[in-house]
């Protein structure tokens, strides 16, 4: 396996990055969000999703593909990335905490233990990109990745 630049991911590891997100939506573990967004006002709710490397460099992706080089923060602690019409600008690309944290109205966050096999699967693709720090807090490793 190639050693990927920091910047981008290799198509084959977004390829496996593709597949975990797809497996999430598989599993029946019903959830009703209402889109009231209260996930993505991390200081709020007082929880940052954490990201692996890999998906911080699929989510810059994302970020380059809505048009913007850089984040702007947000004053309130929100997360950057929640546009102004309340939906998320970077919703294909959004990491697998946005996918599977959900408020107590909408069911509440997946247990740990019916995602675990998709965590590894994470934490297996960082170790094909040679990333052994482990998962940080998203905005952060997000910035770090698009600079
Ligand atoms: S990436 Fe999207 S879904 Fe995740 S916290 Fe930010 S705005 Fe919300």
């Amino acid at each position: 396996m190639p050693k990927p630049t920091k910047r981008t991911l290799d198509p084959v590891l977004e390829a496996e990055l593709k597949d975990i997100y797809a497996e999430i939506e598989r599993r029946p573990l019903q959830r009703e969000c209402m889109l009231r967004t209260g996930c993505c006002h991390f200081r709020l709710t007082g929880v940052t999703p954490l990201v692996t490397m890999a998906e911080a460099l699929f989510a810059a992706k994302g970020v380059r593909a809505s048009g913007r080089v850089k984040l702007k923060p947000h004053p309130d602690g929100t997360c950057p990335l929640l546009g102004v019409d309340g939906k998320c600008t970077i919703y294909q690309h959004r990491p697998f905490g946005c996918r599977t944290h959900f408020c107590q109205p909408a069911g509440g966050p997946y247990p740990r233990k019916q995602v675990a096999d998709l965590i590894q699967r994470l934490e297996a693709l960082d170790e094909k990109l040679q990333h052994h720090e482990g998962s940080r807090p998203f905005v952060a490793a997000l910035g770090d990745v698009l600079h």
